[in-house]
């Protein structure tokens, strides 16, 4: 891992002011530096530094661990561990790379909760202590591979307005519960504290509150029962992250940091557990994954061929997606309204839609690479065209489909655009969550390379980080990890990515 990152020249662009990444991607594409017209993701570091001053300044009660699986981007990776994030890791691997990053195991918790015996061992070994669990036998395996783990019980929860629903998968009920903290009392295990997940993309801030309570009750059961002082409470993910869903995690922190202080108030844990211990005071962590990548990711695509339809053959395709329905996600509703770099229309403003025609469009990435998230994240992903002036055009209806060779790779079933040239590119924004972790080179094709952007006020974050890191981010007392995550900031706006190399 670490040589990989030695090899890579990063490719950091820096502005006077924020960059619109649409207006970067215009000049990027108009210019002849993509010869190739290869897709490319451009990456804006400084929203993901946005999202963790949002984070720390309305949540300020929860350390945000990072999901490493939700995107693996070395650099957004490197980029949290500066910030003091800490990280939920799933795997051996995942562990592993965020140690090389200089990371302290500390800062870990592996939260899967059936896990490879040989993971906890590494775990062990490399003391990463910390690790969800939701059933017996993970509790013995436990015992028998890191006896000395803090242990979390993962619960299950309400996860039925959440897009990717966990709980069918993962979460003890109350009742089972009960029987595990008895387990884990008489395996002598350190039973530390109790997480959860609402769900990925959960839409209903009353999820988190009924969890909490359910973790509360948990907390008094052991106590009461077995003297076990609980301190830890892992809120899991299910914070949203598209670029609108602002007002929704406003509306996400108020509740949480209600049922906060009504179930887990400060000043009780305070003098519940010893002060002098300082292991036994209450944390409270959670693990945002799509909060902090989604809207940094903004994924540019090349046309790279087009089929245009008439009405016959518009049949003869139509049958083919009826057989294929069966596969694909329920029925990616037709966009109604079209968005080029300026505005966003409805389809019903614009006068003229020829239906005699159709057209296939066919962009070098597909759902083998970027587009994985119409199936694992139920995501529709609809274009932002590059052109402007599409007033007195006339619309037809089309698809865009990925460049495999396979009949599924389709991205998009139904979208009205005007007529698209092949080599032109189109835009699709907020593709930061579960799209490149989850790629394959299928076909050979490659997957798309990342453009980092950064501007002037990079420099007064690195300030504000480096005066005052305590004040700003009152977990991260690690402040080593200014040198281990590898970061280095540009001395002036005049320096190039050769500072980054
Ligand atoms: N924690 C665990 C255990 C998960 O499985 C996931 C997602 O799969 C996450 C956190 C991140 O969830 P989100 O991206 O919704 O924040």
């Amino acid at each position: 891992m670490k040589e990989n990152l030695n090899q890579e020249i990063l490719d950091l662009r820096i502005f006077e002011n924020p960059i619109n990444p649409i207006d970067l991607i215009k000049s990027i594409t108009s210019s002849d530096l993509n010869v190739e017209n290869d897709p490319f993701y451009i990456v804006d570091l400084e929203d993901i530094c946005n999202k963790h001053i949002n984070w720390i300044t309305k949540l300020p009660r929860v350390e945000p661990h990072y999901a490493v699986k939700c995107n693996t981007d070395s650099i957004i990776l490197k980029l949290l561990a500066f910030l003091g994030a800490g990280f939920d890791c799933a795997s051996k691997n995942e562990i592993q790379t965020i140690l090389d990053l200089g990371v302290a195991p500390h800062r870990i918790i592996f939260a899967n909760p059936c896990k490879q015996a040989s993971f906890i061992k590494y775990a062990n070994k490399v003391g990463v202590n910390l690790m969800t669990f939701d059933n017996e036998n993970e509790l013995y395996k436990i015992k028998q591979h890191h006896p000395n783990a803090k242990c979390v019980l993962r619960i299950i929860t309400d996860d039925k307005d959440a897009i990717c629903r966990f709980s069918m998968k993962f979460g003890a009920d109350m009742d089972s519960s009960l029987k595990l903290i008895e387990l884990a009392y008489k395996l002598n295990l350190d039973l530390c504290g109790v997480s959860f997940h609402v769900g990925s993309g959960q839409m209903s801030p009353e999820a988190f509150s009924e969890s909490i309570q359910n973790a509360r009750k948990l907390f008094d059961y052991a106590r009461e029962k077995f003297d076990i002082r609980m301190h830890l409470l892992d809120l899991g993910g299910g914070f949203p992250g598209s670029s609108d869903s602002n007002d929704l995690f406003d509306l996400i922190s108020r509740q949480i940091n209600k049922s906060l202080d009504q179930f887990f108030p400060a000043e009780e844990f305070e003098n519940l557990n010893s002060l002098n211990d300082e292991e036994c005071k209450l944390k409270i962590i959670a693990e945002p994954g799509r909060y902090y990548a989604c809207s940094a990711f903004t994924l540019c695509v090349n046309i790279i061929a087009k089929r245009v339809m008439n009405q016959s053959e518009q049949q003869k395709s139509q049958d083919g997606h009826d057989l294929e329905q069966k596969f694909l996600q329920p029925n990616p509703h037709p966009s109604l309204t079209i968005q080029t770099a300026n505005k966003t229309r409805c389809i019903e403003s614009v006068s003229c839609i020829d239906q005699n025609k159709s057209i296939m469009y066919y962009i070098n990435d597909g759902v083998y690479a970027s587009f994985n998230c119409l199936f694992y994240d139920h995501s529709e992903c609809f274009p932002i065209l590059l052109k402007d002036n599409v007033d007195d055009a006339v619309f037809y209806k089309s698809s865009i489909w990925g460049p495999t060779c396979d009949g599924l790779d389709l991205v998009c079933k139904e979208i009205y655009v005007p007529e698209l040239e092949t080599n032109e590119f189109m835009v699709f924004k907020d593709m930061g969550a579960y799209t490149i972790s989850g790629a394959v080179a299928f076909n050979g094709i490659p997957l798309p390379k990342s453009i980092y952007t950064v501007s002037t006020s990079w420099k007064t974050i690195e300030a504000a980080f480096s005066n005052n890191l305590e004040e700003m981010i009152p977990f991260a007392n690690n402040t080593s990890c200014h040198a281990s995550a590898g970061i280095k900031f540009p001395k002036s706006l005049n320096e190039t990515s050769e500072a980054c190399k």
